[in-house]
């Protein structure tokens, strides 16, 4: 039977093991997520090493040394891989290395010259310092969300705690030149301390990062059309509102466009060649309608522009420009040139003015340009006066009617 006492020495190895096994379920559920695979061996190496620095005996193991400082360099390694590769970064090989080279040195001229044990010691602190400067230095420059703040923070602070360990060591009368000596000295329980406490903020910060990832890559594919990788109808609704704030008390120009006859082009050429269709379009109306402005697909072949402090005419002028950059568009299938046109409906929308009801106006405007012949820009009939004092229509037709 189990009779061992756990002492808080356990606690750094069960950190060590939750967090990497915590990490390798992250993985196997997303067989994607290397970096996550990465992290699982880092903590894993760190656990390696954390152990023979527990049980081992030095003197009786002389295979100790190379133990602890293969896992030492390969479990950062893996850190430093999984931190980059978690935030899009290159992993940074000149920095590492080089820590990695004036660490061995240092300790292979320590074990020649039989130096002090605190020489190695404080090798090894000054490399574990760098490590987490490196981490703290690539998530800062890659953040993109606040939990970014905190996880550079977590490492930076890592770092300032190994070297004031350091500092406290120097600073210190006690007799550190052998491993048991410092064995036996508070600073080394205070080490594994902190090794298990920043283990577990590490590992919670990571894990953080991913959920962090996770929800943002789930909200993209919630708001993105799949097809063309404009915003979708919800997205559109719920992007409108910053802008048309950002604008005030400018207006905002709406715009809808439907592609006219497509499905005559599915009927001739194919569901394929239509879907490559509305890509085209899709990137016709990102690049026309610039990258301030806001386009989505509402759905089949029909999509809207927001542009942002644009009144009537320049929101006129912009359809127009959008309505013959389609017309002028090539397509080929199989050979076969062939080309598009797109009905437009457009209105300048006051800060005031409500949103939905505008783009039920767009859309009849879309529709008058159908049936004056396609291939138009109409503007959208003005919104009834709520004083009408017979209510004879709830929509006028607007006055300028454009090619
Ligand atoms: P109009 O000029 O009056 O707008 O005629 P139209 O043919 O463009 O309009 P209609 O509403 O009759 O047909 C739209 C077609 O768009 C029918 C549908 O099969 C096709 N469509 C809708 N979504 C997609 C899609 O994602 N991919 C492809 N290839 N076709 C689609
Ligand atoms: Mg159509
Ligand atoms: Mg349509």
């Amino acid at each position: 039977m189990l009779s061992a006492n756990l002492t808080y020495q356990w606690l750094g190895p069960v950190i060590f093991v939750s967090a990497g096994v915590a990490f390798l379920l992250l993985y196997s559920h997303d067989r994607k997520q290397l970096s996550a695979l990465r992290l699982a061996g880092a903590y894993f190496l760190s656990l390696i090493g954390f152990m023979a620095v527990m049980l081992v005996d030095e003197g009786t193991h002389p295979g100790f040394q190379s133990i602890t400082l293969i896992s030492l360099f390969s479990g950062h390694f893996l850190l430093v891989w999984g931190v980059a590769s978690l935030l899009g970064q290159r992993f940074p090989r000149l920095l590492f290395g080089s820590a990695m080279m004036i660490v061995s040195i240092v300790i292979i001229y320590a074990n020649l010259a039989s130096s002090p044990f605190s020489l190695k010691y404080m090798a090894v602190c000054g490399f574990i310092i760098t490590i987490a400067l490196i981490c703290s230095q690539l998530v800062w420059r890659a953040r993109s969300h606040r939990v970014d703040i905190v996880v550079a923070a977590v490492f930076l602070a890592q770092a300032v705690i190994t070297l004031n360990r350091i500092v406290q060591m120097h600073l210190s009368e006690l007799d550190l030149s052998t491993r048991s000596a410092f064995k036996s000295s508070h600073f080394a329980s205070s080490m594994q301390t902190e090794n298990a406490i920043f283990a577990i903020v590490v590992g919670l910060a990571l894990f953080a990062r991913y959920s962090v990832t996770l929800v943002m890559r789930l909200n993209r594919l919630a708001e993105t059309d799949p097809l063309t990788g404009l915003y979708n109808r919800r997205a559109f609704e719920a992007k409108v509102p910053a802008m048309r704030t950002g604008s005030a008390p400018l207006p905002t120009g709406l715009i809808i466009c439907d592609i006219d006859h497509f499905k005559r082009v599915n009927d001739t050429y194919g569901h394929d060649v239509g879907d490559t269709v509305l890509k085209t379009v899709a990137q016709l109306l990102r690049n026309v309608a610039g990258e301030s402005a806001i386009c989505a697909r509402l759905g089949g072949e029909e999509f809207c522009i927001l542009l942002p402090e644009s009144n009537g005419e320049m929101t006129r002028l912009t359809a127009a420009r959008l309505r013959l950059a389609i017309e002028m568009q090539q397509l080929v299938s199989s050979g076969r040139k062939f080309g598009l046109t797109a009905s437009f409906g457009y209105c300048e929308l006051a800060p005031a003015d409500e949103l939905r009801a505008a783009m039920a106006r767009v859309d009849a405007a879309v529709y008058q340009a159908k049936d004056d012949g396609r291939n138009l820009v109409r503007i959208a009939p003005m919104a009834a006066a709520h004083s009408e004092p017979d209510g004879i229509s709830e929509l006028i037709t607007g006055e300028l009617q454009y090619k």
